[in-house]
């Protein structure tokens, strides 16, 4: 991101939400005056007493020698997107970057009750090896024929969106929609396949099938045109995290920004001031003015925010939907566990209606989440497929769960101890026409006024933090033209 801005008048930016989003706005609108000579203060505005908004670590002190490393929301980024591995390089945490244990990669999906393991070669639900896949249980031989038929069915070539479920459906069969692509690809997104846009959350889908005519052969011809790494690059895996948990980034980040950081604020709303300034109202009464504001916030809390000065982004603000989400992360000894899961975890499709979505073996999947001889795994409730368990209060959810994971892996033993962690109204749901709303909102806004985050373009960190930076960009760019025109 390079913009060189000649102009010295004094700019007061307001960022509001100081999760991954608003944190990272913060940075990059520092760097960029930094490098621009652009006279500007920010002040970030968040309402709760810590950094960090769904980043969450928590170190929890056993007898043992070292700390459970257990994360109450995300667990690592993204490398393909690289925008917050590229963060992470640049706050200086290189040496503390944590790849993941890919010679024990290995998903299972429970099929009537019982983990059944991934075929090696399915890249997200596509088979790429034609041997495991074609030996595997987990798909009946009518349903691999179905997938096949991937290879010959012509394909949809206009950029309409669909859902996830209609193109799979379309595409590979309703068996590879139940079995692998909505516990995998709505799982990412707590979503229902039924409602899920296909163009917000795997436009590259489609994208493949128009240019390749096949899934199938896209996704081979993109693995076989996938460049070896360099010589000498360090090979860093598909998912990265940090020695001591995703909330490394926010500590590393917070004492790095200059401006001024405000905890237990909240925003109550923004009117229009003078000068085409802005007001903001807080929750003890006070009031600052800004010449453009940042509003990082969940979607219906942005939709308040914005209500007086944009009720109609306010109303598409708030067609976005949102799911509460959970996670309890239990530690046990390994010698505790007769049926182990020789991988990263377990997903669930909604077909075997179980209180749980997923579970992960965090001490599998990264080092360092745990001491020699302990597991600490964590399952996910709630979303769109297991709602029901976000209303369990925590004895019943514990004890839900100690069933499951005794059916499952044969877990008799207590655990150490467990964590239980609830995220209401966390995840916004990217239903079919997601892009025309995000596009309807932003035209919708005043001049200088930005929402970013999770809500958008993107739920991961990397594009939390990529949508910050093109946040960063437009608003600068706004203020050279305007400056340029006065
Ligand atoms: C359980 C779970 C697991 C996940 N796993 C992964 C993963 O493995 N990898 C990944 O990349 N992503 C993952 N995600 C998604 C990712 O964590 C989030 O999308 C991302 O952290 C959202 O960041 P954000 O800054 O946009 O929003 P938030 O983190 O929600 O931050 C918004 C902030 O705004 C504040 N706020 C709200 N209202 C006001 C107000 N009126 N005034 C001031 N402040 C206000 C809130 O307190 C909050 O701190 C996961 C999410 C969850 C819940």
């Amino acid at each position: 991101m390079t913009m060189t801005i000649t102009s010295r008048t004094h700019q007061r930016i307001v960022i509001i939400g100081g999760g991954i989003s608003g944190l990272s706005a913060a940075w990059y609108l520092q760097k960029q005056a930094a490098i621009t000579g652009l006279d500007l203060e920010y002040t970030v505005l968040e309402q709760s007493s810590r950094w960090g908004g769904k980043v969450l670590t928590e170190h929890v002190e056993t007898e043992e020698d070292q700390p459970f490393v257990v994360e109450a929301g995300p667990d690592s980024f993204l490398t393909q997107k690289p925008w917050a591995l590229q963060l992470a390089h640049e706050l200086g945490l290189e040496d503390q970057l944590l790849g993941t244990n890919d010679h024990k990669r290995n998903t299972y999906v429970l099929s009537k009750g019982r983990p059944v393991v991934l075929p090696e070669g399915v890249m997200l639900i596509v088979p790429t090896k034609f041997m495991p896949f074609a030996l595997s249980p987990l798909i009946s031989p009518l349903g691999k024929l179905r997938m096949a038929m991937d290879l010959f069915i012509p394909a949809k070539t206009d950029d309409e969106d669909e859902t996830l479920a209609s193109f799979i459906k379309r595409r590979l069969g309703d068996e590879a929609l139940d079995k692998i692509a909505e516990p995998l690809m709505s799982g990412i997104y707590n979503a229902d396949a039924d409602k899920q846009s296909i163009m917000a959350t795997f436009p590259r889908f489609r994208a493949l099938e128009k240019e390749h005519g096949s899934l199938t052969k896209g996704m081979l011809a993109s693995r076989r045109n996938h460049p070896a790494p360099k010589p000498g690059i360090k090979k860093t895996s598909v998912f990265m995290s940090l020695n001591q948990g995703t909330n490394a980034l926010i500590d590393a980040l917070v004492p790095k920004l200059t401006g001024e950081l405000w905890l237990n604020t909240q925003v109550i709303d923004i009117h229009s001031g003078v000068e085409g300034k802005y007001a903001i109202t807080l929750d003890d009464g006070k009031r600052l003015i800004a010449d453009a504001i940042i509003i990082a916030t969940p979607a219906y809390v942005s939709a308040d925010l914005v209500q007086k000065l944009a009720p109609n982004a306010a109303k598409t603000l708030r067609q976005i939907r949102y799911v509460s989400t959970g996670t309890i992360s239990l530690a046990f000894k390994e010698a505790d566990i007769p049926q182990p899961l020789n991988g990263f975890g377990l997903v669930v499709p909604s077909s075997e209606n179980k209180p749980f979505n997923a579970i992960t073996i965090s001490s599998t999947k990264f080092d360092n989440r745990a001491p020699e001889g302990y597991v600490l795994m964590r399952a996910f409730f709630g979303g769109s497929r297991s709602p029901q368990s976000m209303h369990l209060d925590d004895a019943e959810l514990y004890d839900t769960i100690r069933a499951e994971l005794r059916t499952i892996l044969g877990i008799e033993a207590d655990p150490l101890f467990h964590r239980i962690y609830r995220w209401w109204d966390a995840n916004p749901q990217y239903d079919i026409g997601h892009l025309d709303r995000v596009a309807a909102i932003e035209a919708d806004l005043p001049d200088s006024v930005y929402v970013t985050g999770s809500p958008y373009r993107g739920v991961g960190m990397p594009d939390c933090v990529h949508q910050s930076q093109q946040t960063v960009e437009k608003l600068l760019a706004n203020i050279l033209e305007r400056q340029v025109s006065q």
